[in-house]
């Protein structure tokens, strides 16, 4: 939500000592009426980057701003003749004004709103324009906006960390039987925030358990994921990564506000009960804090996340009817869009073909959208007409081509949140894949952070991209450079992880035994330098030796 103030209001506005500015999404613009350009300007441009309007297409973009852009006009009598031809053109925007000058005025109804009492005009002006506002009442000490939605908090302003790359951590939705659920209970074990030094890095986990009729387990990771948004928009809380992997910064700003542990799961219960309200009829969170009990209960997270990912296990890409899309993340990559198949989670590695599905079934208008899978012009790259078009449309014309299966041919955008990152190591003609929890250098001589900024924001670069754990033993995983045998290097802990299925991958597909011995990590070449790099990989018969050359 942005307020656009002009004229003799601002100098009001600053005698009331409101505070203004872009941060608080309250902005004067300009004492002269002209002034209004700027904000036209700003709904030009938002009309052509994000519903890619072209130059000249009149009618294109008054749809546009009809359709998506919720605006109105609040003017203040005395309106001279030039305010009202302004206030004309915001009406031919689909912008209704509402104003309490009588002189010379005609009212248009729904467009032209002659109404004196100007306590009500927000009311008014909300109705008239057909928003639609769904208020949660969230007793926490700090504010609650998706305004703050991709606010970030710097490691200097930050009170604690919640950092699952170094810690046990994890977030997790589970079902319960209504009897074990008490609706709104909060508990926090372990020390509040005020007892733990500033500046630390916390192990915490926090489980939200739900009950209710229609609840289903298939919507538990659907609720995991929105947890993502809904502690972003808590104001001076930065939240990234799923699962095991969470990092959350809470400000010292918040500390002194009063904002507690106990506030996390405040905002949880609020969000999941006014969200899912049509499933979840009880709500309760657990939160923990310190090292020792979240050692064990990580380990339990993570056989439940194991159960989810074991059920796609039997599904392939030609088995099912559609793909999804997933556009959860552009709250921070506005031209961001996850094609989810089957063989290719989302690069969150939260969000697999059976969790877009339930999001859609949750919320059919939501941000996971089918994609039907009619028109594919190229197998090997998995190269779909339709996934162009769905493309182009949620990433409002930023991206036209994405492929599903190669990292060189219009590959998928990376939004933040990838779990893994691949890059082409030239010497070898293979990949290397780093993940989020490494914090060594690759033999790319550059480490996750470096890498992740050759493609993040929902950029589209050629030989990078982000992506799930999951999909490395994926069949699909670089299908038209040749499949996982291009994978040459990944860190240790991770080739650990993901060990059994990458070798039954390449078993089938190469008919190769113990082919993640066969892939080099930090163990086996310490100086990560491609030298050593192409001599273990001769040394061990490593396939990309006998795969054609990549087309770099
Ligand atoms: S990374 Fe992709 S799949 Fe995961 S939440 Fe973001 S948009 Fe959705």
């Amino acid at each position: 939500i942005f307020v656009f103030l002009i004229g003799g209001i601002i100098e009001q506005a600053v005698e009331a000592g409101l505070s203004m500015s872009f941060p608080v999404r309250v902005v004067p613009v300009g004492e002269e009426i002209w002034s209004v350009g700027h904000v036209i300007s700003l709904v030009v441009r938002a009309a052509m980057i994000f519903g890619a309007i072209q130059p000249g297409d009149v009618e294109g973009f008054h749809k546009y701003t009809f359709d998506r852009i919720n605006a109105f006009v609040n003017a203040y009598k005395p309106v001279n003749d030039i305010t009202v031809a302004c206030g004309a053109g915001a009406i031919k925007l689909g912008f209704p004004v509402i104003t309490n000058d009588h002189d010379d005025m005609w009212a248009v109804p729904k467009s032209l709103i002659i109404y004196d009492n100007t306590k009500d005009w927000i009311d008014t002006s909300i109705e008239a324009r057909g928003i639609k506002l769904k208020i949660t009442k969230i007793d926490i000490p700090v504010s609650f906006s998706s305004a703050f939605e991709g606010e970030i908090i710097r490691k200097g302003d930050m009170q604690v960390e919640i950092d699952g790359s170094r810690k046990d951590c994890f977030e997790l939705v589970t079902t319960k039987d209504a009897s074990e659920v008490e609706d709104h209970k909060i508990v926090v074990e372990g020390p509040e925030i005020d007892e733990i030094p500033v500046g630390s890095k916390i192990s915490m986990s926090y489980t939200v358990e739900v009950a209710g009729k229609n609840m289903q387990p298939d919507f538990e990771p659907v609720f995991e994921r929105k947890i993502h948004s809904f502690l972003n928009c808590v104001e001076g809380l930065m939240h990234t990564g799923q699962r095991d992997m969470i990092r959350v910064r809470i400000s010292k700003a918040d500390f002194e506000a009063g904002f507690k542990f106990r506030h996390i799961g405040e905002v949880l219960y609020a969000k999941i009960k006014s969200e899912f309200d049509t499933v979840v009829d009880k709500c309760q969170v657990r939160i923990v804090v310190g090292d020792e009990p979240n050692a064990a209960l990580r380990k339990h997270a993570n056989e439940v996340f194991d159960k989810r990912d074991e059920r796609l296990k039997s599904m392939t890409d030609e088995s099912v009817p559609v793909f999804y899309s997933c556009i959860m993340c552009q709250a921070f990559s506005p031209s961001h869009v996850c094609i989810v198949t089957p063989e290719r989670l989302g690069l969150c590695g939260a969000v697999s073909w059976l969790d877009a599905k339930a999001t859609n079934e949750l919320d059919p208008q939501g941000p996971c959208q089918v994609v039907t899978k009619e028109r594919c012009t190229d197998e090997r790259t998995g190269r779909y007409e339709d996934v162009d078009e769905a493309v182009a449309q949620y990433s409002h014309g930023a991206l036209e081509h994405v492929t599903l299966y190669s990292l060189l041919e219009d590959p998928m955008t990376s939004c933040g949140c990838f779990e893994c990152i691949c890059g082409i190591e030239p010497c070898s003609m293979g990949v290397v894949i780093t993940c989020r929890e490494y914090a060594g250098i690759t033999p790319l001589g550059m480490t996750f952070s470096e890498m992740a900024s050759m493609t993040g924001g929902g950029v589209q670069t050629p030989g990078f991209m982000g992506h799930g754990k999951h999909y490395i033993a994926s069949h699909k995983f670089l299908k038209a450079e040749g499949g996982v045998g291009r994978l040459v290097w990944l860190p240790k802990e991770l080739k650990d992880q993901i060990r059994d299925k990458l070798n039954e991958t390449a078993k089938d597909m190469y008919d190769i035994d113990n082919f993640a011995d066969m892939v080099a990590d930090e163990t086996n070449c310490p100086n990560g330098d491609p030298e050593e790099l192409l001599a273990f990989l001769s040394e061990v018969g490593h396939p990309v030796l006998s795969m054609d050359p990549l087309d770099i």
